[in-house]
């Protein structure tokens, strides 16, 4: 028969074995009764990156795409362009060619973008037109590019594959590729974020997809912090409010849920 000093010693250790080895399962919720945890809400996203406006060139929480970009320097949130690396790597080995065409786009990028846009469809002459004629103009443009300060382009948690234009998508290479994506991508974290069957928003977009594990919150932060005077500085920015564009246009999609 053990000792009983021993017996008490040997209990005390398979003891706390016992919580060490529940405490790194994937069952434990942290709870209180064991032992007092520390817990803290994590920082909201600062709003210069949630808006675009910030140099992801020297911020320390992003990181540049070099194996896979289609043309320019282009960056990534590290996690997602870790988890990025792996998609893109198993789809080589699967005999698909992913590859990036945008990543990260600043406000400034945007809003060149969305000027020139501007600029096409009202032959140069937008703040002499008639407000709902402007409107007009701008949900066309919203069919397919976001309002500067409101696309997720800016959080470097989205990119754009290959190709914008849906004639590709439509095609062979589009559909086996938009098919492999849709098998393995929501593994590495990424999701369609345009998909089909929504209701108003931006249009389905094949290429367009996001790294969810990230960008959830972001989009969460969004829609806490963003109110229309954060979103400023472009043609058409005053009619930002009336077009409901961050319920239209950034909460209605799947993964902010
Ligand atoms: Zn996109």
């Amino acid at each position: 028969m053990m000792p009983e000093v021993y017996n008490s010693r040997a209990r005390k250790i398979l003891c706390l074995l016992l919580i060490l080895l529940w405490q790194n399962s994937a069952g434990y919720q942290g709870y209180a009764c064991i032992m007092p945890m520390v817990t803290s809400e994590p920082e909201p996203v600062p709003k210069e990156i949630l808006l675009g406006d910030f140099d992801p060139a020297t911020h320390p929480d992003f990181a540049q795409i070099t194996e896979y970009n289609a043309h320019q320097v282009m960056y990534l949130q590290r996690d997602a362009k870790l988890a990025l690396d792996s998609l893109v790597t198993l789809a080589e080995q699967s005999g698909i060619r992913l590859y990036v065409i945008s990543a990260t786009r600043s406000f400034q990028t945007q809003k060149r973008i969305w000027e020139n846009k501007i600029a096409t469809k009202s032959s140069g002459s937008f703040a002499a037109l008639p407000r709902n004629r402007q409107a007009g103009i701008i949900r066309e443009i919203l069919d397919y590019s976001a309002m500067p300060g409101t696309s997720r382009h800016h959080w470097g948690t989205d990119v754009d594959f290959l190709s914008v234009e849906l004639a590709f998508w439509r095609g062979n290479t589009g559909k086996k590729t938009f098919a492999w994506l849709s098998d393995n991508a929501p593994e590495f974290g990424f999701e369609l974020v345009y998909s089909r069957g929504r209701e108003g928003g931006h249009n389905y977009e094949p290429w367009h997809w996001s790294y969810v594990p990230l960008s959830h919150k972001m989009l969460e932060d969004y829609v806490a912090t963003i109110s229309y005077d954060d979103i400023q500085g472009f043609s058409g920015a005053d009619l930002a409010e009336e077009m409901e564009i961050i319920p239209r246009y950034l909460q209605n999609i799947f993964a902010y849920r």
